[in-house]
């Protein structure tokens, strides 16, 4: 006789313990999404029989490598690489590659098993992985960034094939660095294999709005949240955290729809201006300047900058976490509540603690998990992979529709899973569930491998 739904998920849960001891953010998220199944294994013994839980929470490789480089004074440094390949059940491995000093494995572990929802989730044929090091891009010198990325591909490219697993861009990782891999690449394997890395420069093989996916993507999820509930972003101010390129184009994407973003951040703090982010100037000194976020406020007059502090002091009816995990907690998520927040959209991979999404439920705010909410970039990597393939170009105008009807979809999917699995409006629960199923049927399908 099979195990009841409850039961199962307390013994994977226990696997997965047991084999991840200290992977804080691996098992934090692979508890959030094991809390909201059972009514899906409830409809799906057959899932339980094919051990198909056993099966998902355990990635199917993982590779850590050693990166030496040298590097402006001649010293040798030496980090860690890592590339999980989680699941590929419904296409190759898909994920971008983190370079910051908190990655370890739990980190990637987590981000890689996120991944596998947020791309069941986008309808698009990618299986998921995640990768990345250590390393820490800023403050380093160019040249400097190209020698550990060079070297950092010598391991990788063992490992990713446009069939096989297709890097690409996250925290730390922009066009420059992906530049830098894609280059070192093409010369050790002699192929332009353009579908091998998304996130490329457009002039060779990158899709046109790549960079601005993510952020459009969470806009437009927190729009059609807004939109079920009768209302939309037009009129409402908006907090964000981040000042990369998710939340940068969330700005963007929130003004273009008539809200006003007040606010973004840094690891040294955050900046509000009243009148609305200035992003000509936020672009000039994240992007060009790689700059401290403070500088803002000392060129924008009616602007100020709070050194350390938390964005979520800042009360908005959106709320937009776009900077990284674990940032927004149970006392950030009461002062918004009590700051009237009707939305969040998490535009970072689980930027919100359990504890936070609880207070945010239990006070109806409409709530977008990561995993649904920030789903445009990968979706449109996918589309810049079906663009590769088939050697063409879409405008930016297409690509921006493309995106849009994905998000729709991707809200679509979850509010539905919500209500038939008995919680409408949860988005956590309708995510998880829809995307669950997704990935379940194909792995049953496909046999015990
Ligand atoms: N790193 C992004 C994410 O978290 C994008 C991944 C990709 O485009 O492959 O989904």
């Amino acid at each position: 006789t099979l195990p009841t739904p409850e039961a199962h998920l307390r013994a994977v849960a226990e696997i997965v313990e047991h084999r991840s001891q200290g992977e804080a953010e691996f098992l934090q998220s692979v508890h959030e999404v094991l809390g909201t199944l059972t009514p899906v294994l409830a409809e799906h013994p057959d899932f339980i029989e094919a051990g198909i839980l056993d099966r998902l929470v355990e990635p199917e490789r993982q590779l850590i490598f050693r990166v030496p480089w040298t590097d402006d004074d001649n010293r040798v440094r030496v980090n860690r690489g890592f590339r999980v390949q989680f699941n590929s059940a419904l296409g190759p491995f898909k994920g971008g590659l983190r370079f910051h000093p908190t990655v370890n494995l739990s980190v990637i572990k987590f981000l890689g098993f996120e991944q596998i929802f947020k791309n069941a989730l986008t309808s698009q044929r990618i299986g998921a992985g995640k990768g990345g090091s250590d390393f820490d891009p800023s403050g380093k010198s160019d040249a400097e960034v190209m020698r550990f990325c060079q070297s950092f591909m010598m391991e990788l490219v063992h490992h990713i094939g446009e069939d096989t697993d297709v890097p690409a861009g996250d925290i730390g990782v922009g066009a420059r660095e992906i530049g830098y891999l894609f280059g070192q690449y093409r010369r050790i394997t002699q192929r332009y294999e353009s579908g091998v890395f998304t996130g490329k420069g457009v002039g060779w093989g990158g899709a046109e709005g790549r960079t601005e996916a993510t952020g459009y993507g969470a806009v437009f999820f927190a729009e059609e949240m807004l939109q079920r509930a009768g209302r939309g972003i037009e009129g409402l101010r908006a907090v964000v955290s981040g000042s990369g390129n998710v939340a940068t184009y969330a700005i963007e994407k929130i003004h273009q729809l008539g809200g006003t973003a007040i606010t973004a951040s840094d690891s040294s703090g955050y900046i509000v201006d009243e009148a609305g982010i200035d992003l000509a100037l936020l672009k000039q000194i994240k992007e060009v300047e790689r700059a401290r976020i403070s500088e803002y406020a000392e060129r924008r007059s009616g602007s100020h900058f709070v050194a350390g502090g938390s964005v979520w002091d800042v009360p908005g009816q959106v709320a937009l976490p776009c900077a990284t995990q674990n940032e927004l907690n149970e006392d950030h998520a009461r002062k918004l509540v009590a700051g009237g927040v009707l939305a969040v959209a998490e535009g970072a991979n689980m930027p919100t603690t359990p504890a936070g999404i609880e207070i945010f439920q239990q006070a109806g705010v409409l709530f977008g998990p990561g995993k649904a909410a920030n789903a445009g970039g990968v979706a449109t990597s996918a589309l810049e992979m079906s663009q590769n393939a088939a050697r063409s170009r879409w405008d930016r105008e297409k690509s921006e529709s493309r995106l849009h009807d994905i998000m729709r979809d991707v809200h679509e999917a979850s509010y539905v899973a919500s209500e038939r699995y008995g919680r409408p409006g949860d988005y956590v629960l309708g995510a998880n569930s829809a995307a669950f199923v997704t990935v379940a049927q194909a792995m049953l399908e496909q046999g015990v491998i």
